[in-house]
Formats: structure tokens, C-alpha cells, sequence
């Protein structure tokens, strides 16, 4: 046994196959993971083991060191106390998040990001009420990387900064065009991920950012995860403080995936409630569905939020949610997220449709 720094060590089981390996890791989580008393403190620590086998996973020290690492950080991203043994697709995985990772670095200066928008409709005139932002990577030889995929790599790297920052500043700039084409006023919602918001400084760049574009502030809204609003309640309800005051609305972007603490969400200073797809999916078939999404429009009601479910895809959930009374719609029933050009035209069509071009 060695320890490699840290809170890091390596067990070597020479003449143990696969099955001892595991029975070794599982008696060392039950010993390691026991609660033990310093002073009146009980305290426990979360070990994460992962195994890596020779000649199998790796023929040198290097090699099983790093695979048996790979499977370790899966153990923590699943949770910790629990062991894992290397397989061929967490190498997969984590060499493909490796490639990504570089290619990203340069991703915004070679002109590979774009960004998309998906129309937000009024459930009370069927009008185009406003446009979420959602980035694209298109990379010359991979094709196009989902942003479930990437961003997740831009959090870990940072890169998610400048990109968020580059996203924010583009989305703007577009509205703004959109206004100076008449078009009808329309709010601008954009993405903000975990690592943004925690920024210290990320109030004063949307001031500034804002301020560049001439997009009016008060048409601007920030999507923020339940998750992340909820991970430190009292910051979000500081920061959600600071942007409203300068008439940035926000939205807490799937809801209902989270747990939200009720009584933060009263404090926080946020217009919308944004219904997560995975509840509009069934909402026509599962009565444990139609009950939450009811719920959510009734919670938000009397917090005086609004509501917008996403991921509408069918004239049965259009029905149900127009019934429920929820404000706003969004999902491919009336269009997927599209370029520019592509938005301003289906725009005009609906506002034609409605008679008032
Ligand atoms: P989100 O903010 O919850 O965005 C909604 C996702 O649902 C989008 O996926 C959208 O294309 C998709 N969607 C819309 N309507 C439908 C529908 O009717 N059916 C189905 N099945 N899906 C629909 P997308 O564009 O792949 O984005 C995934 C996630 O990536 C977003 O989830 C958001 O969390 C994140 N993301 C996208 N752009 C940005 C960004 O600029 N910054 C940050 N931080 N995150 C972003
Ligand atoms: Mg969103
Ligand atoms: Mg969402």
C-alpha cells in the first residue's frame, strides 16, 4: 500500500483476480466509511475506490494508476462510499472529454460557435412572446457536440466564462437587431450555468454587458437551474437581488428536478418557473405528472411567478397546460431552436397568422 499525496492511495493485490479485488474494496468502504469520535465529534469520511486490473486495464504501473483513477472519479461523481472497476467505456468517455476539452480552447476564436433560438409563446394569443438562447458547436471533424455534453466539459475547464460571457453579449446584440428590423418586442432568455453564477463578478459583467448591447434590461432574463439555485440559497438570493434591481428577470430553469426549499423560493426574485420536459413528456398519460405540473403552475401562481413549461411536443399537453392555466410555452410543437434568420421569419409568420402585420 502507498499513499500518493493527499488523500490518495494505491493498493496493490498481487495473485488476486477480479472477485477478491472487489471483496478487499468492499470490507475496506465498510472500515473506512465507519463513524468515528474525536472529542464529542462524531465524523465519517466517504471513501471512492476504483479498480483497474492486469494485464487487462493497463500492462505498467502508469497505465493501471490512471485507469483505476478514471474509475475512482466515477465513484465520487456517483456518490462516493461504493467502489468501481474500470471498464472500456469510462475510458471512452473520459478520453473523448479529454479531446473535447482541448478542442473547446479553441472553439470561440475558429468561429465554431453559434447560437440558436427557440421561440417562447403566449398561451393566452399564441404569440411569439420571446427567444431562449442555446449555444451550438459545430466542430470541423466531430460534427455537432450536444451542450448536455460540452458544458459540462466548459464548467471543468473554465472556459465556460468566456463562452457564457461570449453567449450572453451575441444573444443581446441579436435582439437588439431585432428590434432596429421592427420586429415585435421580445424578451431574450440565456443560459447561466453553476460556475457563473458563483462568480463574484458575474452581476457587474451582465450590468456591463447589458448596458453595451442597448437591449433594454428589463427584456432580459437569466435561466438558472433549480440546482444551482438552491446548492447556496442565501448567495443566489443576493446575487437574484442585485440583477433585479437593475430589471434582469430570472427564471429557474427546470423545475421540479431539484428540491427546492419553499421558503428560499418565496425570497427569491425570480418571474418564472420554467416546468422541466421530463414532466410535459407523459402529462397526458401519467396522473403522478399531470399532479406535479399542477401543482408547479398553483405554487407559482401564489408566489407570483410565471409559468413556462418546456419540451412541448404535442396538442394534448397544449390542451392540458392551457387548462392548468401555465403562461407560456416552449418546445418543438411549434418550432426547434433556430438560426437567426430562421427565428425573425417565423416570427412574422405567426404575427401574420394573427392579423396584426
Ligand atoms: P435547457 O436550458 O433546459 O434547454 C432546453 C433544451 O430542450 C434544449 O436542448 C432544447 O433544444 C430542448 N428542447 C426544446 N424543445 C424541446 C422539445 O419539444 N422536445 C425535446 N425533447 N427537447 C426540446 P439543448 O439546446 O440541447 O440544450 C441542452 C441544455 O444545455 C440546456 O437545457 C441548457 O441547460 C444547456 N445550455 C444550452 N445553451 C447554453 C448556454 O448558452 N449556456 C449554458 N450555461 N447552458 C446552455
Ligand atoms: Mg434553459
Ligand atoms: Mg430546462
Amino acid at each position: 500500500m502507498c499513499r500518493l499525496g493527499g488523500d490518495e492511495f494505491i493498493f496493490i493485490l498481487p495473485d488476486t483476480g477480479a472477485d477478491g479485488a472487489a471483496q478487499v474494496a468492499s470490507k475496506l468502504v465498510a472500515a473506512i466509511s465507519r463513524p468515528y469520535l474525536i472529542g464529542h465529534n462524531e465524523l465519517s469520511t466517504t471513501p471512492s475506490i476504483g479498480i483497474a486490473i492486469y494485464p487487462e486495464d493497463g500492462a505498467d504501473m502508469e497505465t493501471l494508476a490512471r485507469n483505476a483513477d478514471v474509475a475512482m472519479y466515477q465513484v465520487k461523481r456517483l456518490g462516493r462510499n461504493d467502489f468501481r472497476f474500470f471498464t472500456r467505456e469510462m475510458q471512452a468517455h473520459s478520453a473523448r472529454a479529454l479531446m473535447l476539452s482541448s478542442a473547446l480552447h479553441h472553439a470561440l476564436e475558429r468561429d465554431q460557435l453559434s447560437i440558436c433560438y427557440q421561440p417562447q409563446v403566449s398561451l393566452q394569443d399564441g404569440r411569439v412572446i420571446g427567444a431562449e438562447a442555446l449555444l451550438r458547436w459545430q466542430h470541423p471533424d466531430l460534427g455537432p457536440i450536444a451542450p448536455a455534453e460540452f458544458i459540462r466539459i466548459a464548467e471543468s475547464n473554465g472556459l465556460i466564462l468566456p463562452i457564457g460571457a461570449w453567449v450572453l453579449r451575441n444573444a443581446l446584440a441579436q435582439g437588439r437587431r431585432w428590434i432596429d428590423e421592427g420586429l415585435p418586442p421580445l424578451m431574450m432568455a440565456v443560459n447561466l450555468s453553476a460556475v457563473q453564477f458563483r462568480h463574484p463578478d458575474l452581476p457587474a459583467l451582465v450590468d456591463q454587458i447589458v448596458d453595451e448591447s442597448g437591449f433594454p434590461a428589463d427584456r432580459v432574463e437569466l435561466e438558472l437551474t433549480e440546482a444551482v439555485a438552491m446548492d447556496d440559497p442565501e448567495t443566489a438570493v443576493r446575487v437574484l437581488d442585485r440583477l433585479a434591481a437593475r430589471g434582469i428577470g430570472m427564471a429557474i430553469d427546470d423545475f421540479g428536478t431539484g428540491y427546492s426549499s419553499l421558503s428560499y423560493l418565496k425570497r427569491f426574485n425570480v418571474r418564472k418557473l420554467k416546468i422541466d420536459q421530463s414532466f410535459v413528456r407523459d402529462i397526458t398519460v401519467d396522473p403522478d405528472d399531470k399532479a406535479i405540473v399542477t401543482a408547479i403552475i398553483n405554487l407559482a401562481y401564489s408566489l407570483g411567478m410565471r409559468t413556462i413549461a418546456e419540451g412541448v411536443e404535442t396538442d394534448g399537453q397544449l390542451d392540458f397546460l392551457r387548462l392548468q392555466g401555465c403562461d407560456e410555452v416552449q418546445g418543438y410543437h411549434f418550432s426547434k431552436p433556430l438560426p437567426a434568420q430562421a427565428f425573425a421569419d417565423y416570427v412574422r409568420m405567426i404575427e401574420a397568422r394573427c392579423g396584426r402585420v
